[in-house]
């Protein structure tokens, strides 16, 4: 398949591509452009072109959101395709595909329905006007993803970006950039006007990199890791653009002795492994108190050790893919940091070569025990199948653990005493919280982090306000000259 951008309503080829590669067998499934910098400024100026002249702007609400449900309708028909379309791409199990799929036409249907909301208000002042706050839309949105849910974290920014009024410059990951083009091709069908949504594919360095610094464009959605992230709010200060920034995490999952056991380690493997640990949000520290901590890990490692390592296409996988080979290597070192820093490797720790995974990039569930905050891999995202197991004796103490990291995007407790489950889940200084349960996502509720995981936040009415300008409207209800100055 060869891929194209789609600037300015048009689609658009480039003289140097990448393949895109099925990292579950190494073959070549499509063949993406690399658009250049000049390429990037021509989408800009496109999406510059089409917020100035207004007429998506000004179109009325209940436009918007037929457009945005007939792309929802649109892409329901076609869940399966798009999700075999992401397997192959990113390497995720097909159900997982799946259900990102169903995610992603909920999403546009969310926002189809919230921008026809009231969303304005009255204020009372004391004098003689009517005061008001309008929301309007903030202009051309740069909109830039990362390769772990390629179309669903799409959908996060774009359906709430278009519902908003805006135009956009969107930039999917350069590695599955697949089920965008897919997308793109819907847009066209539905008839988005000209310059609307733009999308560029190519490399993060130069495209990612235009956007963020263009002073055409008025805002950039960002969800990647933090060091990009930090990248992208340098080059935003030139003219002080708006920045949404959803980054990366370290997630504690607290288990107290008064959990229930098999629920806990249930979670404690989905909070991780769902994804092969590619997933922002991922239970990546496990915190277990000290009476059952040796019951947990025993039931913890058995059940890691049955689930079923393979392409995501197989109807037996349990885990599928490491998106690249870049990124499998960069989780082999990290397990090598923790063996070389003192940790206890209790299984796992190996790449998958054999049978149907000889040319795939597959990693074994790995579970590190005995390690403490100064290692690596207790304070480092890793975004791989790489958990650790700590141990804590108090309440106290487990908050204090959990929140020792720089991150403060996700965390989770288990305890059957409710009060104490929402006493601790309150302390953990982190954005999505989960008690007895890891890992559900409601397009309904604000999505983001705390400390060095973000700025902002994805969904809900939340994500519509990110891409909105508030302003207020003074109208003075009598005429009539001030008189501050003299005749
Ligand atoms: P990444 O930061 O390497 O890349 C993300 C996107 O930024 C890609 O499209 C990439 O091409 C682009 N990019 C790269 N260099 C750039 C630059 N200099 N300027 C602008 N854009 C640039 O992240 P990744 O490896 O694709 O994804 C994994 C990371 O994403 C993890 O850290 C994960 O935690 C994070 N993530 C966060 C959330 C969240 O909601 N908080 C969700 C998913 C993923």
């Amino acid at each position: 398949m060869q891929l194209k951008s789609y600037i300015n309503g048009e689609w658009v080829e480039s003289q140097k591509t990448i393949d895109i590669i099925n990292p579950a067998n190494q073959e070549v499934i499509a063949v993406a452009p690399r658009m250049s910098k000049e390429q990037t400024e021509e989408a800009i100026q496109a999406a510059r072109e089409a917020f100035d002249q207004g007429e998506w702007a000004k179109t009325t609400t209940k436009e918007r959101s037929l457009i945005l449900h007939e792309i929802a309708n649109k892409l329901e028909k076609r869940i399966h395709e798009f999700a075999v379309y992401e397997t192959l791409d990113n390497g995720k199990l097909y159900a997982e595909a799946e259900a990102d799929i169903e995610d992603t036409v909920s999403c546009f249907r969310y926002y189809a329905g919230i921008i026809l909301h009231p969303d304005g208000e009255t204020y009372n002042v004391p004098d003689d006007v009517q005061a008001m706050v309008v929301k309007e839309p903030v202009g051309v949105a740069g909109l830039i993803v990362p390769w772990n849910f390629p179309l669903l974290m799409s959908a996060w920014k774009i359906a709430p970006a278009l519902a908003a009024g805006n135009t956009i410059v969107y930039k999917p990951a350069e590695i599955t950039p697949i089920t965008a083009y897919k997308l793109f091709e819907l847009f066209e069908e539905v008839g988005l006007p000209k310059g609307v949504a733009n999308m560029v594919l190519g490399q993060g360095s130069i495209i990612g990199q235009t956007i963020s610094e263009s002073h055409d464009v008025d805002m950039v959605s960002f969800t990647g890791s933090t060091d990009i992230g930090r990248g992208i709010m340098r080059a935003a200060a030139g003219n002080l653009k708006k920045i949404s920034l959803e980054l990366g995490g370290k997630s504690p999952n607290i288990v107290f002795a008064d959990a229930d056991l098999e629920v806990a380690v249930d979670y404690g493997l989905f909070g991780i492994f769902l994804g092969a640990g590619q997933v922002c949000s991922s239970g990546s520290r496990i915190l277990v108190q000290d009476t059952i901590f040796d019951a947990y890990v025993e039931r913890y490692v058995a059940r890691a050790e049955k689930i079923v390592v393979g392409p995501g296409m197989n109807k037996d996988t349990n885990m599928g893919a490491i998106v690249s080979e870049g990124q499998m290597n960069s989780i082999l070192g990290y397990i090598k940091k923790g063996i070389a820093e003192g940790a206890t490797l209790k299984t796992g720790g190996y790449r998958l070569m054999d049978h149907d995974r000889d040319k795939g990039f597959f990693i074994a569930p790995t579970v590190f025990t005995d390690v403490d905050q100064s290692m690596t891999i207790v304070r480092e995202e890793i975004f791989g199948p790489v958990v650790t197991i700590q141990k804590f004796s108090t309440e106290e103490e487990a908050v204090a653990l959990a929140n020792d990291t720089d991150f403060g995007l996700a965390g989770g407790v288990f305890s059957n005493d409710g009060a104490k489950a929402l006493r601790v889940i309150k302390q953990i200084r982190a954005g999505i919280t989960w008690v007895n349960d890891y890992h559900p996502t409601y397009v309904e509720a604000p999505w983001g982090g705390y400390k060095q995981s973000g700025i902002g936040r994805s969904l809900g009415k939340y994500s519509l306000e990110e891409f909105q300008e508030v302003k207020q409207i003074n109208i003075r209800l009598n005429v009539e000259p001030n008189g501050w100055f003299p005749q």
